[in-house]
């Protein structure tokens, strides 16, 4: 069977490593079309913005894509195209699974946890007003009025609205996770000793949506002793499902679990439309050297091919990377340091990916 997946190979070193996923997927035998499309700063000059209408239509039209990363501005420019795509799609689960692999460079050796982020409220929702701004004026008066807080004049302001139903669905969504892949245990992370009307509404979802899992087990914890916990005993924690916020930042930290950023793959899954891309940015700094490793975006293409029902090519090429790496004579720069403290002797992207693909 044919599969249509739209491809945005980004820029930095997305072109490298889309293409050596593509090589992969290719060498297991999948069969898909790829449309491809070009996204980012590059093609402002062209069509007017980073996102083009017509990679928008394809990907609707499709209802799924794998991509590399895109360059955003920081501080001024463009808004992020991967804030974009999650809010036209209204894709609003992040799955980041961190597996340890032999080689992997990692401290840890039995890490096997999915952490599933909340993608379109908390204080990423992007309402913020500078401390100059009317609404920061109106803000302040308001809240000294409700509560008697005095907030500083020059203070700006964010505001994090969390919702029941926005809590409902990514809830459900870590519990149904849990139950399709064999997990047993679903951890909600939050602050809501603190912020108890925000987080403290989540877990009170979270509490309830357990319930109707009667066969997972459940339970919470504060985020930064959940940090603690990762970091000390990685190997308690199965599926942790998250706020936006706390999301975005315990991704990285166990990312940082199975070998970095080079090694964990994640999907934007939405009701409609699934995104997959490696958890990294662009690299600039290593951008076009033939030295990224491809194996972030390789794994985000077996979550693709999972989510398309090619299971079974999925499974080999994950077992094709865990040989490659555990061979240890063609991993990349990245690895190669984590592993002997030096670079010395490591493999290039394409090197690597013909490990993988003479393993496959
Ligand atoms: P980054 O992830 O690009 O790089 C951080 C460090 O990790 C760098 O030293 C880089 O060389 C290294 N690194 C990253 N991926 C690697 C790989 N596959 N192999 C080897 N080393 C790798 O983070 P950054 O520098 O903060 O961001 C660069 C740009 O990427 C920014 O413009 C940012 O906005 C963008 N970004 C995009 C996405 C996305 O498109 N999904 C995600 C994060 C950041």
């Amino acid at each position: 069977m044919t599969h249509d997946v739209v491809l945005i190979p980004g820029d930095g070193i997305g072109p490298e490593i889309t293409r050596a996923m593509q090589r992969v997927v290719q060498a297991a035998g999948v069969d898909i079309t790829w449309h491809e499309f070009e996204a980012g700063a590059g093609v402002i000059d062209r069509y007017g913005t980073p996102l083009p209408a017509h990679a928008i239509d394809a990907i609707r039209s499709v209802g799924v894509a794998i991509k590399g990363p895109i360059t955003t501005p920081v501080g001024t420019g463009f808004r992020s195209v991967n804030v974009e795509l999650r809010r036209t799609f209204d894709l609003y689960s992040c799955v980041r699974p961190c597996l340890s692999m032999p080689g992997d460079g990692s401290r840890y050796q039995d890490v096997d946890l999915v952490i599933i982020r909340e993608n379109t409220e908390d204080l990423y929702a992007g309402i913020e007003f500078p401390a100059t701004d009317p609404g920061a004026s109106e803000l302040r008066c308001l809240v000294r009025e409700q509560t008697g807080a005095v907030i500083r004049e020059d203070a700006a302001i964010s505001i994090k609205p969390i919702s029941v139903w926005g809590s409902e669905r990514i809830l459900t969504y870590a519990f149904e996770y849990a139950r399709r892949h064999n997990r047993s245990k679903v951890t909600a992370v939050h602050k809501a000793n603190i912020m108890k009307a925000t987080d403290g509404l989540y877990l009170d979802v979270a509490r309830s949506v357990a319930k109707r899992y009667p066969d997972i087990e459940f339970d919470d914890k504060i985020v930064d002793a959940a940090c603690m916990g990762l970091v000390m005993h990685p190997e308690d924690f199965d599926v942790l499902v998250l706020p936006n916020l706390y999301g975005d930042i315990v991704s990285d930290l166990s990312a940082g679990l199975v070998g970095g950023l080079g090694m964990a793959p994640g999907g934007n899954i939405g009701e409609n439309c699934a995104i997959f891309e490696a958890t990294h940015g662009s690299a600039p700094d290593i951008a076009s050297q033939n030295i990224a490793n491809p194996t972030a975006e390789i794994l985000s293409a077996c979550m693709l091919l999972d989510h398309l029902g090619e299971d079974a090519a999925a499974d080999s090429i994950r077992r094709a990377i865990r040989t490659a790496l555990d061979a240890g004579t063609h991993v990349t720069a990245d690895v190669k340091r984590a592993l002997t403290g030096s670079t010395e002797g490591a493999a290039g992207t394409d090197e690597f990916t013909d490990a993988v693909i003479a393993a496959l």
